[in-house]
């Protein structure tokens, strides 16, 4: 309790501004910006960043996760699930650039001490679907414009576009409740679930990736509600869940969701949670909007709630670990 009357204090009177030299919030953010970012950061960090690819794209492009930190323990923060989400990308790579350089000098993120990282890993996929990024800021390949012009149902406004370059929505492609999804039946703009559960290769990639570096937690960033979902048939790892939901509710000013009474489920979150046994987060950024792309112009308050997300995961990770250690002694 302490902690966290200390934590909103600190959160009140600091100053929050968006103060990193590579990554820029005030534009839309394409994936070229991303891939050059991330390549600079690279370049400036050598020695704290390690970056790989997790797989490609129905179009090709390479899936990119940045770690930052040395522990053998990490979290996971995904972005862009859904393309016209990128404003999830831009935040996530913030986050990475603030954490790598506060981690490069020993500084503290915040509240929070730089050097957990050498305990507790983060890995950021801060951009899962770069096609349905792209189809969105109209970066349409041309052999595809005539399929994606049917699967927007004929509008030219491609800003409300949500699935992946197959028309399929990567947030309803996971096998945890996925056979009663209700949605339309073909490929289009948003809500399609597909054929079977990972059918994208977008999704097969982080699901690999996942079962590869064992998260302890897993976050998916998406945008509409200003909410954080957190439950999902989480059985007996219930209150362990729900009490670190809440302490990023109290981070970031969001509310806890209520999940409908039947929860749908086929997103990230839920499959991670019902098949790890470990919490796993959904938080959404911006206030609820019908159709379109958070504006730019919500950016600043975003990165006031989220920048510390991050750290204070790898807190909870690290807590976590202590609780257990003592519960086997
Ligand atoms: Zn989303």
């Amino acid at each position: 309790m302490k902690t966290s009357i200390f934590l909103i204090c600190f959160l009140l009177y600091c100053p929050s501004v968006f103060a990193t030299n590579i990554v820029k919030s005030d534009r839309i953010y394409t994936y070229e910006q991303m891939q050059f970012d991330i390549q600079k950061l690279k370049e400036t960090y050598e020695r704290e960043l390690e970056v790989t690819v997790i797989g490609q794209s129905y179009y090709g492009n390479d899936i990119p996760a940045i770690q930052i930190g040395k522990g053998k323990k990490n979290v996971v923060l995904i972005g862009a699930h859904h393309g016209r989400e990128w404003l999830t990308s831009s935040l996530l790579m913030g986050m990475l650039e603030n954490y790598v350089g506060a981690f490069s000098t020993g500084a503290k993120v915040g509240p929070f001490d730089s050097n957990m990282l050498n305990d507790v890993s983060i890995w950021f996929v801060p951009m899962l679907n770069p096609d349905g990024v792209k189809i969105q800021q109209r970066d349409i390949p041309l052999v595809f414009v005539d399929q994606l012009f049917l699967m927007n149902e004929g509008e030219i406004n491609f800003s409300r576009w949500k699935a992946n370059g197959m028309g399929i929505d990567l947030n309803r492609q996971y096998p945890a409740g996925w056979r009663e999804l209700r949605g339309p039946h073909t490929p289009t703009y948003q809500f399609y679930k597909g054929n079977r559960p990972f059918e994208a290769l977008e999704t097969q990639a982080l699901a690999a990736f996942i079962d590869k570096i064992q998260p302890s937690i897993a976050v998916a960033y998406h945008s509409t509600g200003q909410e954080i979902y957190w439950k999902y048939k989480n059985g007996k790892y219930e209150q362990r869940d729900y009490s670190i939901a809440k302490e990023i509710a109290q981070l970031t000013g969001y509310k806890l969701g209520k999940p409908p009474k039947k929860a749908t489920g086929g997103g990230f979150t839920d499959w991670f949670i019902t098949t790890y046994r470990r919490p796993a987060l959904t938080i959404e950024i911006c206030p609820p909007m019908v159709n379109r792309a958070p504006p730019l112009s919500s950016f600043p308050e975003v990165w006031k709630r989220n920048q510390y997300v991050g750290m204070k995961l790898v807190n909870e990770v690290l807590e976590l670990h202590k609780s257990e250690g003592k519960m086997e002694k």
